[in-house]
């Protein structure tokens, strides 16, 4: 097929269907978020390199290989977002907006990643996410990750997921482990991947969660993280945990959770399910203290998360509530344009979802409003034009009425309110 004519590797169209269960998505997130008193707020789409940059770290797998980066108009460099973290926090702080803290923002949209695309993982894909931004403490993490937890309670997803919960210290206690698990690895270095031997000298770290067979095995008898947390750190995650544990929200202990993003500290999770191969990640985040400070900014902290709609989409599988069904005004005879038109105008003044059609028989016309899913059908001929009113048939029924144009809005109300 002609290029022009393709959609890029990694990108998707929505239609139907599919489309209504992503805005579903959306719409839920919204409003759970607003029920946690986050506030919707959107960011540009693309931002200066360094705002990823400087925050994700130079050896994350995003800024090393996954960047979408281009050049401005004005010559500077920038990047599609891949993730909705660092402009949130960039924004609050370009707006001067840290007079109220903390803050609680909600956000959706696309992301960008060159990523080798798969089921539930894309080069476009579309993301949901909280920010608690200027909250220190670790309850904190634990109203996020309960917003977390009832969002896919409330798209029927709380049996097809585990939450993940592991903690990276502070620096200081991550500093000392990561020369402990260095010495380790330095020890194992032929039993490891390619990549985990590049991992090795530029982050460590991220040998642990590498999906390779041969690293799960280094990474299974590796030091934990656990031991070296320092007694902040110990204590924080301690009160994470004993949270958690009184909100009733279940969680598995997981010390190869490492993250791959510099920016974490503290907390981190994620909602992992088993029906989705490799891309088992459904809603994943953590505690982002400093992340304001690498950009230049002002020392804030800061925890949230991010859940993918795509992968959520696949697990939510037919679920999904009904659609409004329309009714169909079809136009019979050009004489009867105008008319249909403004019958129209007065459905939809009652709140009527209402299609028009202006082409073809009687017969085609029927058979369109059946493809739509329609409720109800006006057809206006030049018959019904001239005495003043509509022949209306219920879809469902089958049942024909002759209506007079005045009580075509009451009538169809009618209609629409049985299903
Ligand atoms: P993975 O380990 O699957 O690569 P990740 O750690 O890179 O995930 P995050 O950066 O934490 O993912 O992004 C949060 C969520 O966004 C993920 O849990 C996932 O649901 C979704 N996500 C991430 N990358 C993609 C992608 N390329 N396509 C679709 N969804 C994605
Ligand atoms: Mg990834």
């Amino acid at each position: 097929m002609a290029r022009a004519l393709r959609p890029v590797r990694g990108t998707h169209d929505l239609f139907g269907d599919d489309k209504r269960r992503f805005d579903h998505i959306v719409v839920t997130a919204r409003s759970i978020a607003a029920a946690y008193g986050y506030a919707p707020m959107a960011t540009p789409t693309f931002e200066f390199t360094e705002v990823f940059r400087r925050t994700l770290g130079e050896t994350s797998d995003i800024v090393t290989k996954e960047m979408y980066t281009f050049a401005s108009g004005s010559g500077e460099e920038v990047t599609l977002r891949p993730e909705g973290t660092a402009p949130v926090a960039r924004a609050l702080v370009s707006g001067g907006r840290l007079q109220v803290l903390p803050a609680r923002l909600f956000y959706d949209g696309p992301m960008f990643r060159r990523e080798r695309p798969q089921k539930g993982r894309m080069r476009q894909f579309h993301q949901v996410g909280i920010e608690l931004i200027g909250e220190p403490s670790p309850v904190g993490d634990v109203e996020v990750i309960a917003a977390g937890a009832r969002l896919l309670k409330e798209l029927d997803l709380a049996d097809s997921v585990v939450l993940r919960l592991h903690t990276l210290g502070n620096s200081a206690s991550r500093d000392r482990y990561r020369s402990a698990l260095v010495g380790y690895l330095d020890q194992r270095r032929e039993g490891l991947s390619a990549d985990s031997r590049r991992r090795l000298d530029r982050n460590p770290l991220r040998v642990l969660d590498s999906k390779a067979p041969e690293d799960r095995q280094v990474a299974n008898e590796a030091p934990r993280l656990l031991d070296f947390l320092d007694r902040e750190s110990a204590d924080f995650f301690a009160a994470v945990r004993h949270h958690l544990d009184a909100l009733g929200i279940s969680y598995e202990i997981d010390p190869m959770l490492v993250r791959g993003l510099d920016y974490y500290m503290h907390t981190t999770f994620e909602f992992v399910t088993d029906r989705l191969g490799a891309q088992g990640a459904v809603l994943a985040g953590g505690r982002y203290d400093g992340l304001t400070e690498r950009m230049g900014g002002p020392a804030l902290a800061g925890t949230g998360w991010a859940a993918g709609i795509e992968r959520l989409a696949l697990l939510t599988g037919d679920a999904l509530p009904a659609a409004t069904r329309p009714v169909l005004v079809a136009c019979i005879s050009a004489a009867a344009t105008a008319q249909a038109l403004l019958c129209a105008e007065t459905l939809r003044n009652m709140g009527l979802a209402t299609e028009l059609a202006l082409q073809g028989s009687l017969k085609r016309q029927l058979r369109h409003a059946d493809r739509i899913g329609a409720r109800a059908a006006v057809l206006l001929g030049d018959r019904e034009l001239e005495a003043g009113l509509a022949l209306v048939r219920d879809l469902d029924t089958g049942q024909q009425s002759e209506v007079p144009f005045a009580l075509l809005p009451n009538h169809l109300s009618e209609i629409s309110s049985n299903g």
